[in-house]
């Protein structure tokens, strides 16, 4: 069954291993931020560093694994329709909004949404990694290091199937920031599959 995850909200999933999670982009150009934590030891998190240490990439696609900081596999990539996605930036949050775009009265963001998602399994914001941020489109300059935030590229019903490697709780949000998602908040759509 399809489920929905509004615009500017996030959802918690468990997950086992060896279920899929498929994540849907129903109306394209809308980035949903992904963290995986051990459903059994919730200090074994999703690690960008590890991650991109070990697939020697920032561009994440399929047949990639995703790492934990514990330096073993959380989710694998069985199928990408879009091949563009970012591991380097952290979850938008209120000082996002507050630092990048100047609000006064700054949105909770995908960092407040997945801690309120999450912390009825007993997370706490300080935690938080680095998410995987599905569709998140950020080019980086191979000379000069320099990133820009642009359109994701998913066009409407693009999906990222994963497979989980270990029992997970996982946080899934449709991201809130404006820049990431061409500055129209959509929601996210995903399935769990045995
Ligand atoms: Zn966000």
């Amino acid at each position: 069954m399809v489920q929905v995850i509004p615009p500017r909200s996030a959802a918690a999933i468990e997950l086992k291993a060896g279920q899929h999670l498929k994540v849907i982009d129903p109306e394209g150009e809308q980035v949903a931020d992904l963290l995986a934590l051990n459903r059994h030891d919730m200090a074994e998190v999703l690690s960008s560093g590890r991650t991109l240490d070990y697939q020697e990439t920032i561009y994440l696609t399929r047949g990639d694994i995703l790492w934990s900081n514990r330096s073993r596999q959380m989710l694998a990539i069985l199928e990408d329709t879009v091949g563009r996605h970012d591991f380097l930036l952290t979850p938008c949050s209120a000082d996002t909004f507050r630092i990048i775009y100047g609000h006064a009265h700054p949105h909770r963001g995908c960092q407040g949404n997945l801690h309120a998602a999450l912390a009825p399994y007993g997370v706490a914001a300080e935690g938080l990694p680095a998410c995987f941020n599905v569709f998140m489109n950020v080019p980086v300059d191979a000379q000069t290091g320099r990133l820009k935030v642009l359109p994701p590229l998913s066009k409407p019903g693009d999906h990222v199937l994963f497979r989980a490697e270990m029992d997970l709780l996982v946080g899934l949000t449709a991201c809130s920031a404006e820049q990431s998602n061409n500055y129209r908040f959509k929601p996210i759509h995903y399935q769990v599959l045995d």
